[in-house]
Order: structure tokens, then C-alpha cells, then sequence
């Protein structure tokens, strides 16, 4: 298909042509991109026995699972029900870390009965875990370097005040427990938050995690978490995951050697993965000049794409209808009644009523953020795959808004006779 100059097309079809057949609002996800993302990291860590478990919150559709399993990946779960929907992808229950924080002990129990690898932050859970399993189920254990990377305080988990993790001030502790329970500790791990962009920093947490890590002898693996930036805006930089992986690989190598034996290199990608793959589209319900600016109204909102609002997440946003049109400033906000603003003074090719506006970087904690506020339904999403495309997801109806509403009849006005 022949494209209008400037129009992003999706794995070579056009945004348009999805809208037609689907509809809009739509989530779009390209595994072209995915895959390169993916080849990108491990050519970046080729140095290493290295493996990536795809941190599957950031987009949990089952065939996007099935796409990453497929390229040899593993899976990281924080929940017991992603634990269920990585086995049913097919995952092996030893591809899967479930790294949960604030779980009950029976969920990480029934997490462990399922054979996947338990990633424990709380020095109270391990004892609790430790009580039922004593040494015969190897864990792992999540420290927590307090460096501190991440953009946005919302979405960086290392701080001093974090919930996550064990704090490293605290490995004596830990190191007295895991001896007198005799807990076998077969990975250490860390996670320190997402859009990390100083590679030093992250060695910097990751050098820590190294040194905790060498008074544990029966290790497998060393978990350094996720945090890969990618570029959100025009021109934005993101993780250099080429020079990280050149510096970490020789790092990791010094330790291995030091250690005595050769351990894995892991780390859990989300957004790295995923995010550039997917686009969002909607389509514009109408503009409103006011006093002070020119609003284009999508039909959409903060229940479908609650990350502009939620972080002042950037997403850029392109008019795939009129590409070639007068770049002109918009304000860009959803139907929600909420203050509900997707970008605010963007420049955007002209935007007329009808024109469908695709959202970039849509793959990554856009859908599985989305909700029902305002009684909306959910998008439905399309993998394109291979120059075709497929629905993953069904849009919702309707119905499904009332599905789990309990009707009851003691409402129900008295018919008088
Ligand atoms: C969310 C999460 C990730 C993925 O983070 P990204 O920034 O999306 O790469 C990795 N590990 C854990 C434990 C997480 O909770």
C-alpha cells in the first residue's frame, strides 16, 4: 500500500485502513518492532549468558506473550493472575519470576505450587515462606540499592522511602535469616524504576547488588530489573542500552570470575520492549476555539490513556488524517469529565472534525491502565503481524459494562393494582 508522505504506517498498513476495519478508539501493536527491540537488547548483552523476562504488566495480551516466548524470552509477573496467563501462554513455570510486592503469603504460595521462580522483598514474607517450604524452594531475593533513577517520582521504586525491596542496610539481617531458616537463595535482584538514563547510575545500583550478592553461594542468577529508557519525544535520548550492556557484560564477567562460577545475567523489560510497537488512534469529535486556545476533542480519554495525566507522560501525537496539513497549536483532550489532557499548545497538522489522531508510544501501560470511568467501554486491540492484521482484543459493548452488576430486584417499583 502506497503511503501519503509524512503518515506513520503500521508495519505497513495504514492507521486509516485499521480505523475502517475496526473502528477507533483502537490500540494498534507492531511485533516488527518488538522483535527489534528485543534483538537490540541481546545483541547489547551478547557478552553474558543473558535472558530477558518480558515484565508482561506493561502489555498483557496473550498473543504478545505467546510473541515473546516464541523469540526465547521469559516472563515477569507481579500478580498471581499473570502467573495463570503466562502458564496458559505457555511459558515453562521456570521461565516465569513472579516478583510481587504487598501480596498475602497464600498467593506467593500458590505461586510457588505452580513451579515458577519467587522473587521475595519483605524480610516478614521470607520467614513466612521459609515456615512452609524450609530449604526445599529456592528463592530469590529483591534488594533494593537505593540509587535513584527514574524521571518521574512516581514511577521510581529505589528511594529510601520505596516500598520495594529488601534495603541493602539491611543485608545482615537478611543474611542472619536466610542461615538460620536455611532458605537456598538462588538469585538476587534488583528493579530501581523505569526511564533510567544515566548508565552510570544504573552500574552504580547495580555494583551494590554485586556486592550483596557475594555472600550468597548457591546463586543461579543475578536479576538487575528493567528501567530502559526509550524516546517518547522527537529527538529525545534514550538508554544507551549498547554502552550498558558493553559495561555491564564486563562487570558481570569480573564478578563471575571472582564468584567462581559462571551465573546468568537477567533482566525484566517492559517498556523497553513494547512501548514503541503500539500506537493508539482516535478520532477527533470536534474542535472548540476559546479565549485562550484551540481544543481538538478526541473520542476518548483518561480511561482509555491515563498516562499524560497520571505521570505528564508525553506521548506524541500525529495527525495520520491530514499529514501534509498547516501545523497549527492544539490543545489535545479527551471526552472525560475530568480534566482529561492528552498535550497541551502542540503543534499538529491542521485537525478537522473526522481526522483520526494516532498516539505514539501506545504500547506500554496504555491498555492494561485503561478502565470503565464514565461508563466507556475499553478499545479494542490489533496486532499487526507480518504485514497482516489480527484482533487481540474485542472492543467492549455495552453488556459488558453491566456483566458484574448485580440487579436487584428489592428496586424494582411496586405495580399497584
Ligand atoms: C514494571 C516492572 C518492570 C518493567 O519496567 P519497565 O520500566 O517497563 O521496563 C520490571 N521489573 C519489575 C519488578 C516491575 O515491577
Amino acid at each position: 500500500m502506497s503511503r501519503k508522505k509524512g503518515g506513520p504506517d503500521i508495519g505497513g498498513i495504514a492507521p486509516e485502513e485499521l480505523v475502517r476495519t475496526y473502528g477507533a478508539p483502537l490500540y494498534v501493536y507492531d511485533t516488527a518492532v518488538m522483535e527489534r527491540q528485543y534483538k537490540r537488547l541481546s545483541k547489547a548483552f551478547s557478552g553474558a549468558d543473558v535472558k530477558f523476562n518480558y515484565a508482561c504488566k506493561a502489555l498483557t495480551n496473550i498473543n504478545v506473550l505467546k510473541f515473546f516466548k516464541n523469540l526465547g524470552s521469559g516472563l515477569d509477573t507481579v500478580s498471581i493472575e499473570e502467573v495463570r496467563i503466562g502458564l496458559k501462554a505457555g511459558f515453562m513455570p521456570e521461565d516465569i519470576i513472579f516478583t510481587p510486592n504487598g501480596v498475602s503469603i497464600a498467593e506467593i504460595i500458590e505461586a510457588a505450587e505452580l513451579g515458577v521462580r519467587i522473587n521475595i522483598d519483605n524480610l516478614g514474607i521470607l520467614e513466612q515462606f521459609a515456615a512452609r517450604f524450609g530449604g526445599d524452594y529456592p528463592v530469590c531475593i529483591r534488594l533494593n540499592p537505593h540509587i535513584n533513577a527514574g524521571g518521574n517520582s512516581k514511577i521510581s521504586v529505589g528511594h529510601i522511602d520505596s516500598k520495594f525491596g529488601i534495603s541493602i542496610h539491611q543485608t545482615r539481617h537478611l543474611e542472619r535469616l536466610v542461615e538460620s531458616l536455611g532458605v537456598k537463595v538462588e538469585g538476587v535482584h534488583m528493579h530501581t524504576g523505569s526511564d533510567i538514563l544515566d548508565v552510570e547510575v544504573f552500574l552504580r545500583g547495580a555494583e551494590l547488588l554485586l556486592d550483596v550478592a557475594r555472600d550468597f553461594p548457591d546463586l543461579k542468577y543475578l536479576d538487575f530489573g528493567s528501567g530502559f529508557k526509550v524516546g517518547y519525544k522527537p529527538g529525545d535520548i534514550s538508554t544507551d542500552v549498547e554502552e550498558l550492556g558493553t559495561k555491564m557484560t564486563a562487570m558481570f564477567s569480573q564478578f563471575c570470575k571472582e564468584y567462581g562460577r559462571e551465573l546468568r545475567l537477567e533482566f525484566e523489560p517492559g517498556k523497553f520492549l513494547v512501548s514503541e510497537s503500539g500506537f493508539f488512534l482516535c478520532e477527533v469529535n470536534a474542535t472548540k476555539t476559546t479565549t485562550a486556545t484551540v481544543f481538538a476533542q478526541v473520542n476518548s480519554g483518561l480511561n482509555h490513556l491515563i498516562r499524560p495525566m497520571f505521570y505528564d507522560a508525553y506521548h506524541h501525537i500525529t495527525n495520520v488524517s491530514n499529514p501534509e496539513g498547516k501545523p497549527r497549536v492544539y490543545t489535545v483532550v479527551g471526552y472525560i469529565c475530568e480534566t482529561d489532557t492528552f498535550a497541551s499548545d502542540r503543534l499538529i497538522a491542521e485537525i478537522r472534525e473526522g481526522d483520526i489522531l494516532a498516539f505514539h508510544n501506545a504500547g506500554a501501560y496504555c491498555f492494561t491502565m485503561s478502565n470503565n470511568y464514565n461508563s466507556r467501554t475499553r478499545p479494542a486491540e490489533v496486532l499487526v503481524h507480518k504485514g497482516e492484521h489480527h484482533l487481540i482484543t474485542k472492543r467492549e459493548t455495552q453488556e459488558d459494562l453491566l456483566r458484574n452488576q448485580v440487579d436487584l430486584p428489592i428496586f424494582e417499583e411496586k405495580i399497584r393494582t
